[in-house]
């Protein structure tokens, strides 16, 4: 059987339903055989209506009054109908599965499985999965469910998974790590088990394999890269040493720690690969100075990548002249700039020698002398194409140098997973004098009492002594709205606009200077508001999450968070890191509008500022996928393991060590090392 002929070559699947499971990305045989079911129902423990208890059930019966109607709110299409057996009746929903309306027979009875529960004060079955009675095997107790595509429904996969059962026994072992046949039985019992236990068995050896591919793609391409030559930047102590001298502040140990670490790896020949983690507010920026200020004696050329023009702008205020001191020529490259033309061709002729921009410097026609550094910060922002595009810009045929920056921590298991033990330096000291902001959770209902007093107290008070505008009378306020307009349905929503805000506030505080910032405004109008508030000008700037990441004003010490519940744990901190940078105490204020308990991500951002520590709760709450970007666009879906799973990660990263230890051994695992060239393609760092 050749496991990498496309699914065609299967019995049961025509050109048509080929079509449809490759663009489902289901495109060979072993492909097919790796689309696991989402889950299992046993209908053989089905129970009658009348014995029902809250929480999972499974039922047997006829469907009658099925209909389908919109609710006003949120565009929902709401699927309802009657489920009968013959000791009593319940009602079952379901979201946006308006082809529900039309799938069933009233004479036929089907399997119904899903929660039963109390909505609304009805009891009812919300969202179940039905199978046709008729269809369901009456000797194997579970049935797997899989995910249907495009008019391939669950039933479709399991004929189909029927049709092939006897092919299993033809697969081949994959792992070296495992006994002979261990994975031909795990993929057939998580297809076909006759337990629980047994499908749960199967699975784990499908996750530990998966979690094998991945670390083998990752440290192959740690290997990969360390094979690139790139330019070797000696360390210049005595003019670093200078450098630091006249920096307005001590560099922390955390941070010179760091900048020994890039110094170190710029020395050698091999391109540098590493990523500075750095709470908010723990000063990165400036070690990237420092690693700047080294390319630079080696007359070399330096580009920064930045994901905003606001955060680009800002950078290149606060090193643009330190670095102008000892006479290194820097410049802004973002969409606004003018005289692109001009620019590109002094960075190209190497009058430039750092670079500070956003996506413009990605562009084909952004070329360099001699590039042989790059910074990206907030380099979960970008795409891995993105910071491929700006890897290639060394002409020399070197590879430049990469330092990644961030501030929301890679968990040590995605490190090992994903990125095959990444360099990694970590900035886990904030600079003298730095502040917890005291963090509350607030109910809407609660601002007038509660929130009002504290924020004329904030504008009130005098200025941040650290460093403020010129312009500033007493500190200042960050608001975060989530919507830019009202929506058309302004009655119904739930969201207030910064619009709106920022004139209700106007009405709150007649006294103070109210404006509104977001992503749709021009680049220029941005800056300009940016700017005011900067100075000082503006007391209360209402504002998107544009304001997010990076930006730095000393005398804004409260910050308030509406709809705090929409956003994510990762984004939350980063927020809040907008507050709490100079000597003042700080305050976060995370608003809520419903009257359920907030969250436990919410509590937990109560009560931590510790950037780490919110991450490992996230990577809990929620998966990796969603914290880690370059990831967070479908990327990497794994179908099974789970990148918490931090003891089955440490069993695959030690059996792949094992692996990686024989040569011989990648011309040998033909299939596996086929298999995990996506991963290395989604994986690569540069
Ligand atoms: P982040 O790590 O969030 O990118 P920044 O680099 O923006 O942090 O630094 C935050 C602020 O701290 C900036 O105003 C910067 O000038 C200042 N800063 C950096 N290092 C130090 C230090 N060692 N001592 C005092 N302030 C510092
Ligand atoms: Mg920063």
């Amino acid at each position: 059987m050749d496991l990498f002929a496309g699914v065609e070559s299967l019995k049961g699947v025509g050109p048509k339903r080929a079509e449809i499971l490759k663009r489902a990305g289901i495109k060979t045989v072993r492909d097919f055989f790796y689309t696991l079911p989402r889950d299992y129902e046993n209908y053989q423990a089905a129970g009658s209506i009348a014995a029902m208890r809250p929480g999972k059930v499974v039922i047997r019966g006829k469907i009658s009054d099925v209909s389908t109607r919109r609710a006003r709110k949120r565009n929902l299409a709401i699927t309802e109908g009657v489920v009968r057996d013959n000791t009593s009746a319940v009602k079952v929903v379901w979201f946006n599965q308006s082809y529900r309306a039309r799938q069933f027979e009233p004479e036929k009875e089907y399997f119904f499985s899903g929660t039963y529960e109390l909505k609304n004060g009805r009891w009812q079955i919300t969202t179940p999965s039905a199978t046709l009675a008729a269809d369901v095997d009456p000797t194997s107790s579970l049935m797997p469910i899989y995910v249907a595509h495009g008019g391939l429904s669950s039933r479709d996969f399991q004929k189909i998974m029927a049709g092939i059962r006897d092919k299993f026994i033809e697969i081949p072992d994959l792992l070296p790590s495992v006994k002979p046949g261990v994975r031909r039985d795990a993929l057939f019992y998580a297809h076909f088990p006759e337990s629980v236990k047994i499908a749960a068995k199967a699975r784990d050896y499908l996750a530990y394999e998966e979690l094998f591919e991945l670390i083998l793609a990752a440290r192959l391409n740690k290997r990969e890269n360390e094979k690139l030559k790139a330019e070797a930047v000696p360390f210049a102590a005595a003019k670093i040493r200078d450098f630091v001298g006249n920096l307005p502040f001590k560099l922390t140990n955390a941070q010179r720690r760091a900048a020994w670490d890039i110094f170190q790896d710029m020395e050698k020949p091999v391109p540098m690969n590493r990523l500075l983690q750095g709470d908010v507010g723990s000063g990165k920026t400036m070690v990237a100075a420092l690693a700047t200020y080294e390319a630079v004696l080696e007359k070399a050329q330096v580009a920064i990548l930045a994901p905003t023009a606001i955060l680009a702008a800002q950078h290149y205020e606060n090193i643009g002249p330190l670095l102008g001191k000892f006479g290194v020529r820097t410049a802004l490259l973002t969409g606004a700039t003018k005289h692109k033309p001009e620019l590109k061709k002094q960075i190209l002729d190497g009058e430039v020698d750092v670079v500070i921009g956003t996506h413009a410097l990605l562009t084909d026609d952004t070329e360099f002398k001699n590039l042989a550094l790059v910074v990206i910060d907030e380099q979960h922002r970008f795409g891995v194409e993105q910071r491929q595009k700006l890897m290639l810009k060394s002409p020399s045929g070197l590879a430049p140098h990469l330092l990644s920056m961030t501030a929301t921590p890679i968990p040590r298991s995605l490190q090992l997973t994903i990125f095959g033990d990444l360099d990694v330096s970590v900035l886990n000291e904030l600079p003298a004098g730095r502040q917890k902001v005291s963090t509350k959770i607030l109910t809407e209902t609660e601002i007038k009492d509660q929130l009002y007093p504290k924020m004329r107290e904030i504008l009130e008070k005098s200025p941040d002594e650290k460093r403020h505008g010129e312009k500033a009378h007493g500190q200042q306020i960050y608001w975060i709205c989530k919507a830019i307009e009202d929506q058309a349905d302004a009655t119904t929503s739930e969201v207030t606009s910064v619009k709106k805000r920022a004139k209700r506030l106007s009405e709150v505080f007649k006294d103070k200077n109210i404006e509104f910032l977001h992503g749709k405004m021009k680049p220029a109008e941005k800056d300009a508001v940016m700017e005011r508030f900067a100075s000082g000008e503006i007391d209360i700037l209402v504002s998107t999450t544009v304001v997010e990441v990076g930006v730095d004003v000393p005398n804004a010490t409260l910050m308030v968070i509406e709809n705090a519940e929409s956003y994510g744990l990762a984004q939350l901190h980063q927020l809040r890191g907008r507050v709490g940078r100079g000597v003042s105490e700080a305050y976060c204020y995370l608003l809520t509008s419903g009257d359920a308990s907030p969250s436990r991500r919410l509590r937990e951002l109560e009560k931590s500022c510790d950037g780490f520590y919110l991450a490992e709760v996230d990577l809990k709450l929620r998966g990796p996928g969603e914290i880690y970007g370059a990831l967070q666009h479908g990327a990497l879906d794994l179908r099974i393991a789970s990148l918490s799973d931090t003891k089955l990660i440490a069993r695959a990263q030690t059996d792949v060590g094992e692996f990686l230890q024989s040569g011989e051994n990648m011309l040998k695992y033909k299939e596996l090392m086929a298999g995990i060239k996506k991963y290395q393609q989604l994986t690569t760092l540069n």
